[in-house]
């Protein structure tokens, strides 16, 4: 099979131009055609010397792949469905709005995290994506042209692929790469510590935390990488984190009915994230099948909001977007397709 040159690097596209015995420039040629021009075939760069593209196309190729297949929701959303080099497939949401169009993309096939209330969790874990295949989400969708954000909330735990991860946000944000702002990207997590430390040190994106319940036994029970990572370490490493300029740290919330939407919880996170500038997504649970967790009504999560608020919390409640085609959080999986693939 072809080594992709998309997802590399100008310092890898540099390498192996000048192992082809092209010119050095062309690696900046190269990554113009395929992170500015966006184009699909190694062909289609024609300021490189047809007798050049010919060599490249001895060992390379782009490595794009378009969607296999799109769902869309009543409310516009769409679920594109995407296939990987292990034979495997990942899903990818676009969601649009009034001024903001969100491409939702993926990490991982499936997830190693077991968090309860997730259906790609469920799917178990089979593989991780290369820096190539996660932009491959980005230029691929139809819609690309228009995105302003992209959040890594798709299926996988992004900083459990820190590598591909930290690549991606590189050639996404690079001058010579896609030149999208910092800004407007949001890498979620549910808090690997080491991970995290790096991706705040060598990126600009802003970033997303899954806390679910302050509680340690609660949270445990809904995600059991907190055994290894509790939150309360997580908040104190985000607490000593200087959140200058505008990089942003917010809280992802999903409400269980009964669970962890108690006056109690309100008061446990107003205590936890005490001096902390930061935001509480609320998200209504989504159920799934042969989990028994509850979705709270949207008057009962209006309600936890204002609790928050009432403790002085930023809190936004997160419209859910989707459910209809399985686009909307925690509903991302490609289980049955592989298993019929
Ligand atoms: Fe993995 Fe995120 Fe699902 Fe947890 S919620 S299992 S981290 S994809």
């Amino acid at each position: 099979m072809k080594e992709p040159l998309f997802g590399k690097t100008l310092t890898a596209l540099q390498e192996i131009v000048l192992a082809e015995g092209l010119p050095r420039y062309s690696a900046g040629q190269i990554a113009q055609w395929l992170y500015q021009k966006k184009v699909r075939t190694i062909d289609e760069m024609t300021n490189l010397s047809k007798t050049n593209r010919e060599k490249l196309k001895k060992k390379y190729s782009t490595g794009l792949h378009e969607a296999l297949s799109m769902q869309e929701s009543a409310d516009g959303t769409k679920k594109y469905l995407f296939p990987v080099a292990s034979g495997h497939f990942i899903e990818t949401a676009y969601i649009p709005e009034k001024n903001r169009h969100t491409l939702c993309i993926s990490t991982q096939v499936g997830c190693k995290m077991g968090c309860l209330f997730c259906m790609t969790g469920k799917q178990g874990f089979h593989g991780q994506l290369s820096t190539g295949e996660i932009l491959n989400q980005v230029v691929s969708v139809p819609e690309n042209e228009q995105l302003t954000n992209i959040v890594y909330m798709g299926m996988g735990e992004p900083l459990d692929n820190p590598e591909a991860v930290l690549k991606s946000i590189d050639i996404l944000t690079a001058p010579w790469g896609f030149a999208f702002s910092p800004r407007r990207i949001t890498v979620s997590t549910i808090g690997i510590l080491p991970a995290m430390k790096d991706f705040l040190e060598k990126s600009q994106a802003h970033l997303a935390v899954s806390l679910h319940s302050p509680f340690d036994e609660e949270r445990a029970y809904l995600m059991p990488m907190q055994k290894k990572y509790p939150i309360s370490r997580v908040i104190d490493f985000v607490k000593k984190y200087d959140w200058h300029g505008q990089r942003r740290i917010s809280f992802e919330y999903i409400l269980f009915k009964g669970l962890n939407d108690t006056p109690a919880h309100v008061k446990e996170l107003a205590r936890l994230l005490n001096g902390l500038k930061c935001r509480i997504n609320l998200i209504r649970y989504h159920a799934i099948p042969g989990v028994s967790l509850h979705s709270p009504s949207v008057h009962e999560v209006e309600q936890f909001s204002e609790r928050l608020k009432a403790k002085g919390l930023i809190s936004t409640i997160r419209r859910s977007r989707g459910q209809d085609i399985a686009a909307a959080c925690g509903l991302l999986s490609t289980k049955e397709r592989e298993r019929k693939g």
